[in-house]
């Protein structure tokens, strides 16, 4: 009895105490597991990730060794990225293999997990230098994120080792922990990248940009912005743009620009008379969600310091002006000589009276082309033009005073379509009357005696259109698009018309110094339209 209570009494303890074991190993797993867990939540670092599950797995398994290996799918291989136990180093030269070859090629491609006793044996390798590292047992894992396999963890023994479906059970929990703990890694390194790749991008750039969120903080700015207005990062993020202490002109455009809201402002700022700076400011917005409204992030500012170019061209704007002067005066010498010599000489042949007329007129053509120049100069150039509110009408009718006695002589008919209300537009006067003047001018140069010339404005889509249409010869569609270009003149086309090919451009710049565009709209044997519109809503 005694015994046998002894020998129960023995067995019960011994059950306890493997029950306690079992317990134990229970306890252990679950911390391994809980382990792999926390720092799966807790770190994006890929390689600490990787170190805690091996050594979590090491812990809690009697084996040797372990390593992790990772899908590439583009390259198509699995890459060994770490590893515990080994004799020889697969990592430093990483282990690669082929997506679908040996026995990690069937756990990836079967999503199963594989266990073999035989690794010695080079035909289950699909990396035959792995037979010397002389593994005698080994599991594959499959590591799950997002529902794919990501990687495989791979349980060794240099002795054979017999593993339990528990501890398969265990591996598999810490494999898909693994799992998700790359790709969250591997998300984050990849944003790491594009990000500090984007902030590369951004801090080469030689225009400082500045962001701000949408309730106008600034939420960063570039290297160049940091030199350009000797702020600094650290300080200046999450300042409200209204306090940053930029210069009172910029920051009164970039925020009147933030209020127009939508789209793009473009404006140009001097700064301290001789510091030109050009800016756009752009609403940003995140990407389109699932119902397509675009939401607004904030803005993008983009400030390009223009000083250098104004200076530029303020100098080819000079040069050419004083060229243009300095062949005026000896043209306008000549010119007089001429003039002079066909009036005095009474006894000029009729022919040297040609001659000289002949002289003349090209002087006078001379001195068009230098006007012309000088005006394109100095329209592109922007500098010196005086804004006022211009009365359309009245702008239309200077035009068409000035031009009516060309028209006359030319037997054209005049018609005008403008209604007597019309909103008003910001520019300067002299220029709008010139760009103007050129259309007509071109209308009555072109189209033949008997033809009709029609002056029309009107407002459309918060835009004011003015039109020359003329019933002329009209210009070929190849011709079109080119009729805007400095000294372009439309070829086969009567060669008596006189003209430097300046006329148009210098409308087109006119026009887009106001903000506006041009166009032309022309049929071949029936006329051609040309028109200047202005955008009723531009900043002033
Ligand atoms: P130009 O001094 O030669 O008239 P423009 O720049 O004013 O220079 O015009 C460029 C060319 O466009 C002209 O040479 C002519 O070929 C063509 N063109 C301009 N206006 C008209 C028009 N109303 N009808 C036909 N062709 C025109």
């Amino acid at each position: 009895m005694n015994n046998s209570f002894d020998y129960n009494m023995d067995s019960l303890l011994y059950q306890n105490r493997l029950l306690s074991e079992e317990i134990r190993r229970r306890v252990e797993q679950l911390a391994a597991i809980n382990t792999v867990a926390a720092t799966v939540s807790q770190s994006l670092d890929l390689e600490v990730t990787l170190e805690t599950a091996l050594d979590a797995v090491l812990g809690v398994i009697r084996v040797d060794s372990a390593g992790i290996s990772l899908v590439n799918e583009e390259a198509g291989e699995l890459v060994l990225r770490a590893q515990r136990g080994w004799r020889y180093d697969f990592v430093s030269e990483p282990m690669r293999i082929p997506l679908g070859q040996g026995m990690s090629g069937v756990a990836v491609r079967n999503d199963e997990v594989v266990i073999t006793g035989d690794v010695a044996d080079e035909s289950n390798l699909a990396v035959p230098e792995f037979a010397r590292e002389g593994v005698q047992a080994m599991a594959l894992i499959p590591m799950h994120a997002r529902g794919r396999v990501v990687g495989i963890l791979s349980v060794m023994n240099h002795e054979p080792y017999e593993f339990t479906d528990e501890e398969i059970t265990v591996l598999r929990a810490i494999a898909d922990q693994v799992g998700v703990a790359l790709d969250n890694a591997s998300l984050y390194e990849r944003m790491k990248e594009q990000s500090s790749r984007l902030e590369a991008v951004l801090d080469s750039s030689g225009d400082a940009i500045i962001a701000t969120d949408n309730y106008g903080n600034i939420s960063l700015i570039n290297a160049t912005a940091e030199k350009l207005f000797g702020l600094r990062e650290e300080e200046i993020i999450g300042t409200p743009l209204r306090n940053a202490p930029l210069h009172p002109k910029l920051r009164e455009g970039l925020r009147r620009a933030m209020r127009e809201g939508e789209g793009h402002t473009v404006f140009e700022v001097t700064l301290n008379e001789s510091h030109f700076l050009s800016v756009i400011v752009s609403q940003v917005y995140a990407p389109p969600s699932l119902d397509r409204k675009r939401t607004p992030e904030g803005w993008v500012m983009v400030i390009q310091d223009v000083t250098h170019l104004r200076e530029a061209e303020q100098a080819r704007v000079n040069f050419t002006r004083a060229a243009a002067h300095d062949l005026r005066n000896p043209l306008s010498v000549t010119l007089s000589a001429l003039t002079m010599l066909k009036r005095d000489l009474a006894d000029l042949s009729a022919e040297n009276r040609e001659l000289i007329e002949l002289g003349i007129q090209a002087l006078h053509r001379m001195q068009d082309l230098i006007d012309s120049l000088l005006n394109l100069e100095h329209i592109q150039s922007g500098v010196g033009l005086r804004y006022t509110e211009i009365d359309v009408r009245d702008l239309i009718e200077r035009g068409v005073v000035d031009m009516h006695p060309a028209i006359q002589e030319a037997g054209q008919t005049l018609v005008l379509q403008v209604p007597k209300e019309l909103p008003s537009i910001y520019g300067d006067m002299q220029w709008l009357y010139r760009a103007l003047v050129n259309l007509l001018s071109n209308a009555n140069k072109y189209t033949p005696s008997g033809g009709e010339i029609t002056v029309r404005a009107y407002v459309q889509d918060e835009e004011l259109y003015i039109e020359v249409a003329d019933t002329g010869p009209g210009i070929p569609p190849e011709a079109q698009t080119r009729l805007f270009e400095r000294f372009y003149r439309v070829p086969h086309q009567d060669r008596a018309i006189r003209g430097s090919g300046l006329g148009l451009a210098i409308v087109k710049s006119v026009v887009e110094q106001h903000g506006g565009r041009v166009f032309v709209q022309s049929k071949v044997g029936q006329g051609s339209t040309f028109g200047m519109v202005f955008p009723l809503s531009a900043p002033k």
